[in-house]
């Protein structure tokens, strides 16, 4: 994955965006980067500890990393439509596409995230999603 651009849509390399979170070599420093990052993990597939490990501990109840850690759908994009941050509250405004068998879905969520230690957990989120085109 050396000089790849970020699978995140960030246009910066992976290596220096989603990788080093991915990693554990660093926190993702606003709910927007672990956003960005756990979209990451999703569209790479085989980053289920990481899904679990930056999701807040109570909602994450009956989830496995190795479940976690399949591809369970083609991912094609994320689009970061807003943040924001009021203390140790966060939230982000987002559509993420991906491929289901010849349909193209498009999932439109609003995350809300807690900051504690330094870290930001996803807690959850309201999720639209839309069948767009063939
Ligand atoms: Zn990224």
């Amino acid at each position: 994955m050396r000089n790849q651009l970020c699978v995140c849509g960030s246009q910066r390399w992976f290596s220096r965006c989603c990788e080093p979170f991915l990693k554990g070599a660093k926190s993702a420093p606003t709910p927007e980067k672990l956003v960005r990052s756990r979209y990451s993990a999703y569209a790479l597939g085989g980053h289920g500890e990481y899904l679990l490990k930056t999701w807040f501990a109570p909602m994450a109840k009956g989830l496995s990393a190795e479940d976690l850690s399949q591809l369970h759908q083609q991912w094609l994009g994320l689009v970061v439509l807003g943040s924001g941050v009021s203390g140790n509250d966060g939230w982000v405004e987002f559509k993420a596409s991906y491929r289901d068998n010849n349909d193209v879905v498009e999932m439109h969520e609003k995350s809300v995230f807690t900051r504690f230690a330094n870290s930001w957990f996803y807690i959850g989120g309201e999720v639209a999603h839309i069948n767009t085109a063939k």
